[in-house]
């Protein structure tokens, strides 16, 4: 996050979002990364260059903050959708239906949209960067990452945007809501599709996954990885070791160990702040492992649903809010909600602030252990996954 305090511009790594906008927007270059050991960057400032124009604390999507009070009036009236692309291969190759990337591909073939900025696979750590696609570099299905869950920045290349008549932001909420400060002058109409997110990881997530399965992440990031891909929920490959993903969630990587430090401060997982007219998630409790995979879609708006209708190749099954609702994590987005004054260390209710620190607590102490001790059998860490989850018990 960045302020201007005192005529001074002032960096906040503990409520960053890693959204990278801030370096991309600045006139005068003064903002560089410097990458760290876990993968994340520290923003660096140069004061000689900054003229104190605020343009990078306008775009900075951490220092947004919202009133949630109605934020789940809407969604028993809310359209459901269970998704996937109608190609076995790609269905199965997606991170869960596969159908970002067919609304991507598809609504670029089909002229639905003139730009989409979104991701392109780069052979580099994070392996991602931004990307802005036209019917002239219209991506094939295997040039488009799958979920990645340490961080990708993903709002630096939005240089590459050009004027457009209708363009396809692709993003998580905070991504979204960054690309929103800078799009509206270069295209007309803007369409949204929100990856549902509650958390992206630090690459020591990925580090601990690699202990698990025997294999490492060199100091050079040189490795290869895939969360997500191979059916439902999929398989977890790093360099040529595999993990089944529903084992992956049974270790504390499927806690909220690890996540970006700017993650505790949003609670707008679904996009609604960032105007978000689809957003796309995992079936999480509502399908059992298979060797497919379907995205859970929510619609926000009719924009949204007329884009899904109309672009070819995606399989459509309607589901009422009862049918999803176990999916939907709404009970988990809310206590990010409430807790997220508390991590802002503004005032809140004193239950609020006992979550968020037992909350900070916890993850500490468990991410630790884990990472101070050797590989231990997986018993050890389905048990410590096991434990009690002190935020939820005080926030029933
Ligand atoms: C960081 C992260 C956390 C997530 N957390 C949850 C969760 O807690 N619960 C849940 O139900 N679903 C979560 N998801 C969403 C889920 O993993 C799938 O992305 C979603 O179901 C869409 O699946 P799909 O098959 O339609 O996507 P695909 O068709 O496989 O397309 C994937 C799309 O995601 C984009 N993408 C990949 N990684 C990133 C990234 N780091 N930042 C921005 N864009 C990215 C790609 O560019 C591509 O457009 C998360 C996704 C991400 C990226
Ligand atoms: S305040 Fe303006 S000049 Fe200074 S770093 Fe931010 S965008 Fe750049
Ligand atoms: S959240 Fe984004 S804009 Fe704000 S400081 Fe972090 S990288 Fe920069
Ligand atoms: S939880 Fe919020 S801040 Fe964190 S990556 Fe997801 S959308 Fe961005």
């Amino acid at each position: 996050m960045l302020e201007i305090q005192e005529k001074e511009l002032v960096f906040n790594f503990d409520k960053c979002q890693q959204c990278g906008i801030c370096s991309a927007v600045c006139p005068k270059k003064a903002i560089t990364f410097l990458s760290r050991k876990d993968g994340l960057y520290d923003i660096l400032i140069n004061k000689e260059l900054c003229i104190l124009c605020g343009k990078c604390v306008k775009s900075c999507p951490a220092n947004k903050i919202y009133n949630y009070q109605n934020y789940f009036k809407a969604f028993p009236q809310k359209e459901y959708y269970l998704g996937y692309n109608k190609n076995y291969e790609i269905r199965r190759n997606s991170s869960s239906g596969g159908v970002c990337k067919t609304l991507i591909i598809e609504a670029l073939k089909q002229d639905l949209v003139d730009g989409v900025y979104s991701l392109k696979k780069t052979d580099k750590y994070p392996f991602a960067e931004g990307e802005f696609y036209t019917k002239e570099n219209i991506p094939t299905f295997d040039k488009i990452p799958n979920s990645i869950y340490h961080s990708v920045m993903a709002c630096t290349e939005i240089h590459k945007i050009k004027n457009c008549r209708r363009i396809m932001l692709v993003g998580t909420a905070c991504q979204l809501r960054a690309l929103n400060t800078v799009i509206n002058k270069k295209c007309q109409e803007i369409i949204r599709v929100c990856i549902f997110c509650k958390q992206q990881k630090s690459l020591d997530s990925t580090r601990f996954l690699a202990k698990i399965m025997n294999t490492r992440i060199p100091e050079n990031l040189n490795f290869t990885f895939s969360y997500r891909g191979n059916g439902w929920p999929g398989i977890v490959k790093i360099n040529h070791a595999e993990l089944p993903y529903h084992r992956a969630a049974q270790i504390p990587f499927g806690k909220r160990l690890w996540t970006v430090p700017g993650c505790n401060v949003c609670g707008d997982s679904y996009g609604i702040f960032a105007e978000a007219d689809i957003s796309l998630m995992d079936p999480w409790e509502i399908r059992s492992s298979n060797d497919l995979g379907e995205t859970l879609i929510t619609i926000h708006s009719n924009k949204g649903k007329e884009l899904l209708h109309a672009c070819h190749g995606i399989v459509l099954e309607s589901k009422q809010y009862n049918e999803v609702l176990p999916a939907l994590s709404l009970k988990d987005i809310w206590r990010k909600q409430v807790t997220e004054a508390a991590f802002r260390e503004t005032e809140c209710k004193p239950i609020y602030q006992k979550a968020a620190l037992w909350e900070m607590k916890q993850r500490t102490y468990l991410q630790k252990t884990v990472e101070f001790l050797p590989k231990l059998p997986i018993l050890f860490y389905r048990v410590l996954a096991k434990l009690p989850d002190l935020r939820n018990k005080i926030l029933k």
